[in-house]
């Protein structure tokens, strides 16, 4: 007979799942109720509260779409795009090319706007493919590039889109809860992130949000969605504010408990505080690798502290130190994707695992396992220099 399956325990320092807080996966055993019961409902309202002040805003289109961070990403461009429409991309990584995908399936155009990989986007690029396409509907990009760990300027590439009367879109998948992220400050038009990343919640769930300007684009729209599950003109007569919530799919009723006490957790620390939270342990994990002898890909100002795309010397086996990692110390770290892959490790900082500890054990994980592969490597300097960090 098949047994119950039980996981091994893990320390997740990759570019996602992250930890999951224990106070969420308390929260995600409790009853399952019913998607309808009142008590639900009660509940429904303070997640729309909490997701509003995670991203900083008063959109009242603002809710967690039933599936992970690629369905949050379909969900802005298939109720958002036309067939016909033009959308201006910036890709710097793996997921401005998924957007791509999601456009031209649309049956709308992509002008791509590239940039290297490990690169910010380039703001002087992107507004010269604006100007050559004034009949481009939107301006997308995405904030928190988890494929390099180069974070990009989202207040000022919003700015953009409204000066050339864009709509803008917006990747926060691995931003929210991470890094700064001021949702109407910086005017942005529609936004999907993911519960897996620096919220610590299980994955699975989108949250999205709507401008006004945007939800209106999405009303008085001539096509019917492609998608029936994602059109946003029907899933509102579950998430909508009226007080007839009808059934459109059943909610995932325990996992959005879960995103609930994700975001109470995230409310009780503080945004600024949990952002101050990332950007330290950041430096100390920095310099702690630098020491190692190691570099990133990313430059200093651009770099995610929430996501590390660290590079090693040639000579190293990438699988069997992530496969050393993984056996010996329980420990999980990324590998390279797409124009990365087998050149780098991205190492995860996200929201519960973002902490001193896993810090200084990845260090020296990760510094005892090249040593013993005849790397070069000390190990006792690199924990010197991630403490030197903490006390100054
Ligand atoms: C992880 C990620 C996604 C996809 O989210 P899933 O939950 O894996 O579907 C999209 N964009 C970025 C930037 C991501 O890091």
């Amino acid at each position: 007979m098949t047994q119950s399956f039980h996981p091994p325990q893990r320390t997740l320092m990759g570019p996602g799942p992250s930890d999951v807080n224990p106070r969420i996966l308390e929260a995600l055993s409790r009853p399952t109720i019913g998607h309808l019961d009142p008590a639900f409902i009660a509940m429904m309202d303070e997640v729309k509260g909490l997701l509003q002040f995670a991203f900083q805003t008063e959109n009242e289109l603002t809710f967690p779409v039933s599936a992970p961070g690629s369905a949050g990403m379909e969900t802005v461009f298939v109720n958002l795009l036309e067939p016909g429409d033009k959308v201006v991309i910036c890709q710097n990584g793996v997921f401005g090319g998924r957007m791509k995908e999601n456009v031209e399936r649309c049956g709308a155009q992509a002008i791509m706007v590239e940039d290297e990989w490990g690169a910010t986007v380039d703001i002087d690029k992107a507004e010269q493919a604006l100007a050559d396409n004034p009949d481009a509907k939107a301006l997308a990009f995405v904030h928190a590039e988890t494929s390099t760990g180069a974070r990009s300027d989202a207040q000022a590439l919003c700015a953009l889109a409204q000066k050339y009367d864009c709509l803008s879109i917006v990747d926060a998948v691995t931003s929210l809860g991470g890094i700064e992220l001021d949702v109407d400050g910086w005017g942005i038009d529609a936004i999907y992130s993911g519960t897996q990343k620096c919220l610590s919640c299980v994955p699975g769930i989108s949250p999205v949000s709507f401008s006004d300007r945007a939800a209106n684009v999405i009303r008085s729209r001539k096509h019917k969605v492609q998608s029936w599950f994602l059109d946003l003109n029907l899933v509102m007569g579950y998430w909508g504010s009226d007080n007839k919530r009808s059934y459109h799919h059943t909610a995932p009723v325990n996992s959005l408990y879960a995103l609930h006490e994700s975001l109470v957790i995230l409310q009780e620390e503080g945004l600024e505080a949990a952002w101050q939270r990332h950007a330290l342990n950041h430096a100390a994990f920095a310099a702690g690798i630098e020491a190692l002898g190691l570099s990133f890909v990313v430059a200093e100002e651009f770099r995610l502290p929430q996501l590390n795309a660290v590079r090693f010397p040639d000579t190293v086996d990438d699988g069997a130190v992530r496969t050393r990692l993984l056996n010996d110390y329980n420990l999980e770290i990324g590998a390279g994707l797409g124009a990365l892959a087998g050149k780098v490790w991205r190492i995860g900082l996200m929201g519960y695992a973002s902490n001193p500890q896993n810090v200084y054990n990845c260090l020296s994980a990760l510094g005892n396992v090249l040593s013993s592969m005849d790397v070069k490597v000390n190990v006792s300097a690199a924990i010197a220099a991630a403490e030197g960090v903490y006390s100054s």
